[in-house]
């Protein structure tokens, strides 16, 4: 599917984009509307355009460098009317290096054509493409209200570890209080547009159904709070803080990561349960 991007690929291959982030949500066992920057953030994925773009700056190399005589005479052309024609043509191949140049902050090596040797090169594309990333990621999870949550308890564009402890439920309500795509009040008032003081919690109806009510202070988990917090040593489970250090991407060991796994699930287990009786 990839084969030679660096030469066909003009424009975001969106639905490439889409079809490797569905993978990743099932891989994940997501729910079907969990974002994709949820998805990304949480497999540390790396989106395929960066991958083509890393391409396109090595094989923009070659060409400087004149691995293929032929393939460099074009290059030098292409790159002669697309300067004489004031850096507008959209359809040049130029076009796209040079401006993904210019948003990497390379500008200067697309007028100076000195890339230095090949390990060099690697590396600082690879440094500068993966410092893109994170920005442009870090911006999409901060524009979302949904990932509000998300944006507290995640900062770095890396796998998380709970992944690899935690199984089934466990895992799926970790990943349902980080992401945000849940069955809680606040997500579903959200989906029916209704304001975020009356996503009130239909269990304790004593406060928004948010991620925080649920795992520092609805009522109707007290039980398995405290089970929860014997078994990690907290002395309290009560603000925003205290979820932030027990959801969030802190270092937190296996047996750590266990309780809190088995505390979540146990969580939405209760709450079903008690929705049902209502
Ligand atoms: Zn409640």
């Amino acid at each position: 599917m990839e084969y030679g991007a660096e030469v066909w690929i003009e424009r975001d291959w969106k639905q490439a984009e889409t079809k490797v982030t569905g993978m990743g949500r099932r891989l994940l066992n997501g729910r079907r509307n969990l974002n994709a920057e949820v998805v990304r953030g949480e497999l540390g994925l790396e989106t395929l355009e960066s991958r083509w773009n890393g391409a396109r700056l090595r094989f923009w190399k070659k060409l400087i460098e004149g691995t293929n005589p032929l393939a460099t005479w074009v290059y030098n052309k292409r790159r002669e009317d697309f300067v004489l024609n004031g850096k507008k043509d959209k359809g040049n191949w130029c076009w796209r290096t040079w401006e993904l140049l210019k948003k990497l902050g390379m500008e200067e090596t697309w007028i100076t054509e000195y890339t230095g040797r090949w390990g060099e090169w690697r590396k600082r594309c690879a440094e500068k493409i993966a410092q893109n990333e994170k920005t442009e990621w870090r911006k999409d999870v901060e524009r979302k209200s949904r990932l509000s949550t998300y944006a507290k308890v995640k900062c770095e564009l890396k796998r998380e570890k709970y992944l690899d402890f935690l199984r089934g439920e466990e895992m799926r309500a970790v990943l349902d209080l980080r992401g945000g795509a849940n069955d809680l009040e606040i997500d579903r008032g959200r989906q029916e547009k209704k304001p975020r003081a009356e996503r009130i919690c239909k269990v304790c109806k004593a406060g928004v159904e948010d991620e925080v009510h649920v795992l520092t202070k609805c009522a109707a988990y007290h039980e398995q709070r405290r089970a929860c917090q014997e078994k990690l040593k907290l002395s309290e489970l009560l603000e925003m803080e205290h979820f932030v250090e027990l959801i969030g991407s802190s270092e937190k060991n296996k047996k750590q990561w266990k309780s809190i796994g088995r505390f979540a699930a146990a969580i939405f287990k209760r709450r079903k349960e008690l929705l049902t009786q209502l």
